[in-house]
């Protein structure tokens, strides 16, 4: 899709997407279309950071930065905005953070529109485990969760072609002076000391690039994750506890071998886009090593295992509209989203989505992000379709993720 110098005039604005679409929170809707524009700071918000307790250091699969910028934003009723990533150019232009009656605040065309305040670091931030290796590179974290990305790179990158057309991993990666694979001893030294903070954490999720080898077709990335669980699950004396594992699409029997072998309690693999030839095109390596219907397969096959309502795929909303080959309207691609997601859900699977967020180092980075409105009415569908199959949102709830706008709708 297209989108002149004149967008504003080709799209409904913030203000009257919230007009038209009254049942959705207006900050649920805000969050959409910051992370859709992305953020820049004013010299007044940023003399706002205090490094001593804003997260403003963080590594992890896509996004590496150590600055006094904030990592990403919060709004009053604890919705997470996520400003992780450098937007490639758009002619749509960014919020202004600035500072306005001596409150930090979120301006779109010289007018202000929401109150904002900076991610809160961890008590384990500035640690070290014991082999030296600061904490902070070891395990990312939202305010609400402990998030480890344990393998850096995705071996989809390493066949030129074969890496997610949307996905940052291998621009950041190169970008970045850091190993890979990192050491499971560390993490497990960094989650136990980031479980000490009381009153902060819900969950603790993993996830990483897919690492293809091993006697069986993912062995080796199953490997790394029950090492991982496994001893974190010691940290709960054993016992299943709040966690999410977002990885490559498993088989049955290596869904059976992390779930009897550890305490992972929810279970999400991502499609990314919901139509097959889209997903072809969009995600080759998926395609070609595991094929858009098996991967739905797996996933009904994982509920076996995990139970309904958890488990999970998420989606990356709006690259279904990407040039040359996705939708031409919105209508199209809503319609046959909505239509896609309604039969995975009604095998008990929830669908997720993500905001595209258009990041410089992407094959896609060219392309432009949907409209406002668009954004809007596929949470919309997606949160009716979950509650029409009475699937539990919370394994990825505003608190537990703060990534999805359609699961922020469930709060209400
Ligand atoms: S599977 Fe696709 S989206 Fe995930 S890390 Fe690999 S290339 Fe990126």
């Amino acid at each position: 899709m297209s989108c002149g110098r004149n967008w504003r005039d080709n799209e409904l604005s913030l203000a009257r997407v919230c007009e038209k679409y009254p049942d959705a929170a207006p900050f649920v809707i805000i969050k959409i279309d910051v992370q859709r524009r992305g953020v820049v700071y004013t010299e007044d918000a940023l003399r706002q950071v205090d490094p001593a307790i804003h997260m403003t250091n963080v590594r992890s699969d896509f996004y590496d930065k150590e600055d006094i910028t904030p990592v990403s934003l919060l709004m009053r009723d604890g919705t997470s905005i996520f400003c992780e990533g450098i937007l490639a150019e758009s002619v749509r232009e960014p919020y202004v953070v600035d500072v306005v009656d001596g409150k930090i605040v979120l301006v779109d065309d010289g007018l202000p529109i929401e109150e904002v305040s900076y991610w809160e670091k961890p008590d384990y931030y500035d640690k070290k485990t014991s082999g030296g290796v600061p904490m902070w590179h070891v395990v990312s974290a939202r305010p609400q969760r402990i998030t480890i990305h344990p393998n850096q790179f995705c071996d989809y990158w390493k066949t030129p072609g074969n890496g997610c057309k949307f996905c940052v991993m291998a621009a950041n990666f190169k970008a970045g002076n850091k190993p890979s694979l990192l050491d499971v001893k560390d993490i497990i030294e960094t989650v136990s000391e980031a479980v000490k903070e009381p009153g902060r954490n819900v969950c603790v999720f993993l996830t990483g690039g897919t690492l293809m080898g091993g006697a069986e077709f993912l062995d080796d990335e199953v490997d790394l994750y029950v090492d991982i669980l496994s001893g974190i699950s010691e940290l709960f004396g054993g016992k299943r506890f709040p966690s999410q594992l977002v990885s490559t699409v498993f088989s049955r029997n290596q869904l059976a071998r992390i779930y009897e072998s550890t305490g992972l309690s929810t279970y999400t693999a991502d499609i990314e886009v919901l139509n097959k030839e889209l997903f072809n095109w969009i995600c080759p390596g998926k395609a070609k090593t595991v094929g858009y219907d098996a991967w739905k397969e797996r996933l009904y096959r994982a509920v076996d295992i995990f139970g309904p309502g958890n488990v999970n795929t998420g989606i990356v909303a709006g690259v279904e509209l990407a040039a040359p080959n996705g939708f031409k309207t919105e209508d199209e691609a809503l319609e046959s989203m909505l239509s896609e997601a309604e039969e995975i859900s009604s095998h008990g699977v929830g669908v997720v989505s993500c905001v595209w967020r258009v990041l410089k180092g992407t094959v896609f980075f060219r392309q432009t992000a949907p409209s406002l409105e668009y954004y809007v009415r596929l949470a919309r569908g997606l949160d009716a379709i979950r509650r029409k199959y009475n699937i539990n949102v919370d394994m990825d709830n505003y608190r537990r993720c703060g990534n999805h706008p359609d699961t922020d709708m469930g709060r209400i």
